[in-house]
């Protein structure tokens, strides 16, 4: 049969059913220029998948892979011994974990492990790499950045944490520099905080399965904080901003640090809170949807905020600093607040207005911009302009 043939049949077949999204989707992928690629997935070294030691990368990779998988792309999965992610197929690589780079300084050395997760990762890949057409590398170490000119396929670097050491710093810009295409990044405030060399830009957001957040209209008198529990996201001034307007706040996520846990347990013996633990998405969106806001109390520049979209989700208004990738996401005075980083007395300004924001505005913001199509949209389209680039040289 004829492809042309061949689409017309499969469009009418899908006619009879009547899900117009369904219809605009195949319409869109279903061209006859089309091609399906054989795409290899590197994950983080820094915990296997599933833990949430590798915090928004997780979601990011599995939302990712199920989205170029559903598309008729094949799909391998490189991840640390331990991981797993509900119905994707890993290879499990043994080896020590690789140190979270947040917890460095920015000057300091590159540190490899002894029998090291992450160089086991790479000599596996380099083992395989000809049966791909592009690798796709979700680490956030110098290794895979230096690796790239030495390997025979191209790769293309999700950049998930804003700039943090000068090293990382380097070897990011010098990929940027000879191979313009293979640097993606989750918002353009996080892309800034690298060299301002660094073009084409690739901004891809995130996106996220929303049919598995429900949307809750009235919240409870309760404010939600997700993330990993570490320094940089500032966890002690939600912790402040509930002891001081007496608001209960749910804490969910990974504890990366329990000595820092335990001085904010120490400094705010008498703050409403409750710690949840790790939960799984179902989980995880059961608490948040019924609270008034999520509160994002980052240090650092977040270079996305994957629990804003989540929030969203759920009709869930966020306030946020006013510092990297929550910037781009939250509609200020609309889908939550941006306020002064740093400054408690802004934050509980905007919780006493949060009366103002429509929360099926929060929720249509995450279905128009956030939905896991647009989000395999943009990364097809970030992996056909490396790919094209391939095919001139
Ligand atoms: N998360 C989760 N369960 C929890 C708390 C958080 O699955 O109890 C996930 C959440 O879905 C999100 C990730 O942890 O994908 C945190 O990612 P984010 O981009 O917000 O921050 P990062 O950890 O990457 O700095």
């Amino acid at each position: 049969m004829d492809l042309g043939l061949y689409l017309d049949v499969t469009i009418s077949v899908y006619l009879k059913c009547p899900n117009p999204l369904k219809i605009s989707y195949l319409k869109n992928i279903m061209t006859p220029s089309r091609k399906l690629w054989k795409l290899l997935f590197v994950s983080t070294p820094v915990g296997a998948l599933g833990t949430g030691l590798g915090g928004g990368v997780e979601l990011t990779l599995y939302n990712v892979a199920q989205q170029m998988l559903h598309r008729g792309h094949k799909l391998q999965i490189v991840a640390p011994v331990g991981s797993i992610w509900k119905d994707i197929p890993i290879i499990q690589i043994p080896g020590n974990l690789q140190t979270i780079a947040q917890s460095q300084k920015r000057a300091d050395g590159i540190v490899m492990a002894d029998n090291s997760t992450l160089a086991n990762m790479w000599d596996y890949v380099r083992e395989i790499e000809c049966d791909y057409n592009l690798i796709v590398n979700f680490a956030y170490d110098w290794l895979p950045f230096y690796l790239t000119p030495f390997f025979k396929k191209p790769i293309a670097h999700l950049v998930s944490m804003s700039s943090l050491s000068n090293a990382i710093d380097e070897v990011i810009e010098k990929v940027g520099k000879n191979f313009p295409h293979a640097l993606g990044f989750h918002s353009s405030y996080q892309a800034e905080t690298f060299s301002g060399s660094i073009q084409p830009l690739h901004i891809l957001s995130n996106g996220i399965d929303i049919a598995l957040y429900d949307f809750c209209p009235q919240p409870k008198k309760q404010l939600a904080w997700i993330g990993r529990i570490s320094p940089e996201k500032g966890l002690e001034d939600a912790v402040a901003l509930s002891r001081k307007m007496n608001i209960p706040l749910k804490i969910m996520g990974k504890l990366q640090d329990k000595y820092y846990w335990q001085k904010i347990c120490r400094d705010y013996p008498h703050a409403p809170v409750e710690y949840l633990g790790f939960l799984s998405t179902k989980e995880m969106q059961k608490i948040v949807r019924e609270c008034s806001a999520l509160l994002m109390t980052h240090r650092w520049v977040e270079a996305f905020g994957n629990v804003a979209i989540e929030a969203l989700a759920c009709g869930v208004p966020i306030v946020s600093y006013r510092r990297g990738g929550p910037k781009e996401i939250v509609q200020d005075g609309k889908t939550g607040f941006l306020v002064t980083p740093d400054s408690i007395t802004d934050l509980v300004d905007a919780v006493s207005r949060l009366g103002e924001i429509n929360r099926y505005q929060c929720r249509q913001q995450a279905e128009m911009e956030f939905s896991l199509e647009a989000l395999g949209n943009r990364f097809e389209k970030w992996f056909e302009t490396i790919l094209a680039l391939e095919i001139k040289i």
